[in-house]
């Protein structure tokens, strides 16, 4: 079996660091949490590798920077209430819990909400509350968020998503069409959204009433 937390700690200077990730709360988290620990048994040794790998079910865990990235764009204090739309393997979801103060996440697909479910529970986690729906509708009933980000891509920005956001608040999301997407953040500011783009990025699709058609 590999020494994981060696592998952890080469994934941040190789992958993270260098690419120009500087945000150090999001470093430290990195540099903290189990991987491994996310990963189906038969992909194990390749928990650290700088690629998605496989969770079943045709999705994936995203690449580490692309976790990374989307965390620091965030630019978390402590104190926020996220909502989170692609729960997956639960590895963004307990990087958001330990930057913020709780996380809503949702997953569509139920067998990957009940394997998530029994990994942040056993990793202890309190300040997560799952949810087995279509996140393209967000989370209405404990709306509004501070941060929203959705880790599958959409053709926009659904508006479920755009109301449920606070004033001043952020969301980050892949937007584009099936084959390929742009990273983009945006900032709620007088009720208006504010895009800036970060590049392209390949999503799964977000599936659902608001989610891609093209
Ligand atoms: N952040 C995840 C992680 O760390 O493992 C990776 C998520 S994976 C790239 C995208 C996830 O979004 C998949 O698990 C997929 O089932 C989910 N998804 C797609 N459409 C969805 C929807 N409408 N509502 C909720 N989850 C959705």
């Amino acid at each position: 079996m590999s020494d994981f937390k060696k592998l952890r700690n080469e994934m941040v200077e190789t992958q993270i660091i260098t690419r120009g990730i500087s945000d150090k709360k999001v470093i430290n988290i990195l540099r903290k949490i189990p991987r491994e620990k996310f990963i189906d048994k038969k992909f194990i040794e390749e928990a650290y590798d700088d690629h998605p790998i496989p969770i079943g079910e045709n999705q994936t865990i995203s690449q580490p920077y692309i976790v990374a990235l989307m965390t620091e764009l965030l630019r978390l204090k402590g104190n926020e209430k996220i909502l989170e739309i692609g729960t997956g393997s639960g590895y963004q979801t307990a990087i958001l819990a330990e930057l913020s103060k709780e996380v809503y996440s949702i997953e569509r697909i139920s067998s990957l909400y009940e394997k998530t479910k029994k990994t942040l529970q056993e990793l202890g986690y309190k300040n997560i509350f799952l949810f087995n729906s279509d996140g393209s509708e967000g989370l209405k009933d404990f709306a509004p968020y501070d941060r929203i980000i959705v880790t599958a891509a959409g053709n926009e920005i659904p508006q479920p998503l755009e109301e449920q956001l606070a004033e001043n608040g952020r969301i980050v999301m892949p937007v584009g069409d099936r084959f390929m997407q742009n990273l983009i953040m945006a900032d709620k500011i007088n009720n208006k959204l504010h895009i800036i783009n970060y590049g392209a990025v390949t999503f799964v699709p977000l599936i659902g009433k608001h989610g891609i058609s093209i």
